[in-house]
């Protein structure tokens, strides 16, 4: 038999090695390192905080009286886990991007930082969570009593006497010391407590090892196996009848909201988080933990019911089994398996409630005080930590008092399904702030209000049979005797189960004035803020709300401001970060809207948003929110969605453009195509006639005894014209050759000066005829690479048409050759009439006769054909600007350095 002493002491060593459990978390955590600490089973297991004695012993003595109905509690938060896409990854990223505290916290930075939202979560969630925290000390109590009244003999599971309250006093001032050390051990008044979740892990595998201990033993060493264990006569648990009516359905749906908003919860899941991949992890293996929890659950209560005297009180039936049989190794691993959950919900609620306390009671009136409010400096954050602490003390007092008042409810799942029921208020504002952008605090606190007493006046209060505010006849008869006003027969709904009843009431009376009221009251500008931050936090950018609210301050007070709450280190090196990201070199950043919107998520990161907010609020002039933004961020949906219509629709009509354009261009490139055959085939049927011609001609000329002088005279125009037309032609072929780059090209290194001088010998002829001067300097000579021939044709076109174009009394045409930087550059002048500046910037262009008319002869190809040449021998002919009369015509090609033969052997 373990003697009461040996409970004690073993106890007393396991909190040890929780101490240094969560002494080593804290140490690691400070140390910056990725570690364990953040690694996602840690994460997971914390989670299991859920499973509390409630569960732990709880489950069995549910299962002894109402079968399955137990493994509602495990299939709600299962479904919200494997789910964990929908809700709990947006709850985690918007726990991150706010920086939020709690489920207060959240709520309140949800509808426009309101402080009366955040104290009104609070008061509901510490009035919510005491009978919960009663029923760890029930539990735990129960267990040492049943441990210790069993050396008497006494294996019912029931006390004899009632030392009761003396243990459950020290159980629960043990705890808080414990809460109180790790929970607010630090300085740093933080949102994350490594140290604790290392613990909770610890205690969350203590228990599920005990009661899967406890479970093999019963099925396969006080038992046959599973065969055997469900054939037995208690197996008849199984087959109760109502079990897929209303309560189970309301069971599963209370434990799925549980898992969420109970603020334990809600602590360990969002505020403790450090990463999304934590969560990813935790939506298969918390289910599967639950499972393992689950797995041995009817075994025990089977088991239980078929082998203790009847009485028996089957919540312990985890103890009494294994005590039964003198297993006194099993039953202290079964006790500090129940002592583990007990402990583990108690320290993570009280953290959680008193962060609550602190931030959204503590915090607002001490800004309001005078002596500690903002004007004066000093370090807030002792003060902090002090209301927590007290904060801390007070939560386990409230439920060591609920423990002493509710003594006479025996069931410990009563209890349990009560609290869920009470922070159940919580998820219309909840799910409506992060998903309803119209939803509104006026909506949230009515809902929440109106919630809160019908569940208070429906559920709470009766719990208590008569012993608090209501008497034993109001529950039983209504108020003055009015039916219609029974807490659990609430306006004629008769019948129901009392759990299922204050649900129906409280959350339909809730969700219906939260709705109401959200349409009805208008938003304020910070609310519809809060509101599109958070319905679309997965499309806006973290830290985005400066871009709507324009505030001032001056960096000195928020430098005073954040050190008061951050402590003098922290503030600097959050401040000096601040304006390293700015480019600057000194301590403090230019407080920009940015910067202050960066200061005030980090300061609600320890006193909560509301706080946060009035803090800087007293320090900040002149905000505003400017409505314009605002509401652009609030449409942004609707406009992108529009945006991106637009851009299809215009998208479609350039296709629809570019079709046709590509169209168009095919015909076009098809009648250029037809019109270059058409001219080439015209050329040669023109050309082989004219050739005929030519030569008759000449052969006339040649016969001398036939020529009259008018003969002579009319032979010799036939000859011209027929040379004339020859040369036009061969011009149009030319050009057309050199359009479809079918021309011919011969091109190597030459001296320039030599096709120039031939060019210049050739054209002689024709400038004596013409009576005009041609003056020749001697050229430089110059290498370029080229086709000779082509050279000297682009010489003689330019040269002839000066002479040709020339109407001067005196023609006079210069040309000469020279070398310029690294070109060579044939400039040919002369005296004619120039080229009108009209003409001048067409008239290399195909056909282009300028001022001349059919007179010269020409088809106006000459200077086209030149251009395009000098293009493919990598020169260019230019028309060089001149005032005066007269025109300057310049060919320019590059040349090329000459490489003497022998250069080699110089070397
Ligand atoms: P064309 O066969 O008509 O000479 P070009 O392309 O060689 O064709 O010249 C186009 C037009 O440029 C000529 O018709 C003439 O009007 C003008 N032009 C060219 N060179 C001169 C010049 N040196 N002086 C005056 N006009 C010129």
């Amino acid at each position: 038999m373990l003697s009461a002493n040996l409970i004690f002491t073993i106890s007393l060593a396991y909190v040890a090695l929780l101490f240094v459990v969560a002494f080593l978390g804290d140490r690691q955590a400070r140390t910056g390192k990725v570690s364990w600490i953040q690694s996602p089973i840690v994460y997971t297991l914390s989670i299991s905080v859920y499973c509390t004695s409630w569960t732990f012993y709880g489950a069995v003595g549910s299962a002894a009286r109402s079968g399955l109905e137990f493994a509602t509690i495990y299939l709600g938060p299962t479904l919200v886990f494997v789910g964990w896409w929908f809700l709990l990854r947006k709850l985690v990223r918007i726990g991150h991007v706010h920086r939020i505290t709690s489920i207060a916290d959240l709520i309140s930075s949800r509808y426009g930082k309101s402080t009366s939202l955040a104290v009104l979560v609070t008061l509901i969630a510490v009035i919510g969570t005491t009978p919960y925290i009663a029923l760890q000390l029930k539990a735990v109590t129960t267990s040492i009593q049943v441990i210790v009244a069993s050396d008497s003999g006494n294996l019912t599971g029931l006390p004899e006497n009632d030392p009761a309250s003396e243990i459950a006093f020290w159980i629960a001032a043990g705890m808080a010391l414990f809460t109180i050390i790790f929970g607010t051990r630090t300085i740093d008044a933080n949102e994350r407590h490594h140290g604790v979740v290392a613990a909770i892990a610890l205690e969350a595998l203590v228990k599920l090892f005990a009661l899967v201990a406890v479970g093999l033993f019963v099925v396969f060493a006080l038992a046959d196996g599973p065969a055997d264990i469900f054939s037995r006569d208690a197996a008849k648990i199984l087959q109760s009848e109502d079990m897929f009516d209303a309560r189970w359905i309301a069971l599963t749906f209370l434990s799925g909201v549980a898992i969420v908003c109970l603020p334990r919860q809600f602590q360990v899941t969002v505020v403790e988080n450090t990463g999304e991949e934590q969560l990813r992890m935790a939506s298969w293996l918390f289910p599967l933990y639950l499972m393992l929890m689950s797995l041995f659950v009817l075994p025990i209560a089977i088991g239980g019911l078929s082998m203790l005297p009847d009485g028996s009180n089957p919540d312990m039936f985890v103890l009494t089994v294994p005590m039964a049989v003198d297993q006194d190794l099993l039953v202290m691993l079964a006790f500090l398996g129940g002592f583990s959950s007990a402990t583990s919900m108690v320290i993570v609620a009280s953290i959680a409630l008193s962060t609550m306390i602190s931030n959204h009671i503590v915090m607002p009136v001490m800004l309001r005080t005078p002596w500690t409010s903002i004007e004066r400096s000093g370090d807030v954050r002792r003060l902090l930590l002090i209301s927590r602490r007290i904060s801390i003390g007070v939560i386990l007092l409230l439920g060591y008092v609920y423990f002493r008042l509710s003594g006479k409810s025996d069931a410990l799942a009563a209890i349990g399904l009560i609290a869920f029921v009470g922070v159940a208020q919580f998820l219309p504002p909840l799910l409506g702030g992060i998903y309803w952008k119209r939803a509104t605090a006026s909506g949230a606190k009515i809902g929440l209000t109106a919630g809160f007493l019908l569940w208070s006046y429906t559920l709470f209060l009766p719990s208590f049979e008569g012993d608090l505010l209501l008497s034993a006849n109001t529950i039983e008869h209504g108020p003055w005797g009015v039916e219609l006003l029974r807490p659990q027969a609430l306006f004629g709904l008769v019948g129901q189960d009392p759990l299922v009843h204050a649900l129906f009431w409280s959350l339909s009376a809730n969700v219906a004035l939260f709705i109401l009221g959200s349409l009805v009251f208008e938003p304020k500008p910070l609310e519809r803020l809060q509101g599109t931050l958070f319905v679309d936090v997965f499309r806006t950018p973290a830290g985005d709300e400066h871009r709507f609210i324009r505030r001032s301050a001056s960096a000195e007070d928020l430098f005073i401001l954040a050190q008061r709450i951050l402590g003098a280190e922290e503030a600097l090196r959050l401040f000096r970060e601040f304006a390293a990201g700015q480019g600057l070199d000194g301590d403090f950043p230019q407080p920009t809207d940015a910067f202050i919107a960066h200061l005030e998520r980090r300061l609600a990161g320890s006193i909560g948003a509301a706080s946060a907010r009035a803090m800087i609020s007293q320090i900040a002039a002149g905000e505003t929110i400017s409505l314009d933004e605002l509401m652009k961020i609030a449409d942004e949906t609707a406009q992108l969605m529009e945006y991106s219509q637009e851009v299809e629709k215009k998208s479609v009509q350039l296709e629809a453009t570019a079709r046709e354009l590509r169209r168009a261009n095919q015909r076009l490139t098809l009648l250029d195509a037809q019109k270059d055959d058409f001219l080439s085939q015209v050329s040669h049927e023109v050309r082989t006639p004219m050739t005929s011609i030519r030569s008759f001609s000449e052969i006339l000329l040649e016969t001398r005894d036939l020529a009259s002088p008018q003969a002579q005279r009319f032979l010799s125009i036939i000859h011209e014209e027929s040379l004339r037309l020859t040369r036009l032609l061969d011009e149009i072929l030319d050009m057309n050759l050199m359009d479809r780059g079918e021309a011919s090209w011969n091109l190597h290194e030459l001296d320039a000066s030599v096709p120039l001088s031939r060019a210049v010998e050739t054209c002689r002829g024709l400038g004596s005829s013409a009576g005009a001067e041609i003056h020749f300097e001697d050229p430089d000579s110059g290498i370029v690479m080229a086709d000779p021939d082509r050279l000297q044709q682009v010489v003689i076109n330019i040269l002839t048409n000066a002479i040709k174009h020339n109407t001067s009394g005196k023609p006079e045409v210069r040309i000469g050759g020279r070398l310029s930087g690294s070109n060579y550059e044939i400039d040919v002048s002369d005296n004619g009439p120039g080229i009108p500046l009209t003409v001048r910037p067409f008239i290399f262009e195909k056909f282009q006769r300028g001022a001349a008319q059919s007179s010269s002869g020409g088809i106006g190809l000459g200077l086209a054909i030149s251009k395009e040449i000098m293009a493919r021998l990598g020169g260019t002919l230019t028309l060089v600007d001149n005032d005066g009369p007269g025109t300057l015509f310049r060919i320019s090609i590059p040349t090329r350095i000459a490489i003497p033969t022998n250069a080699g052997e110089n070397i």
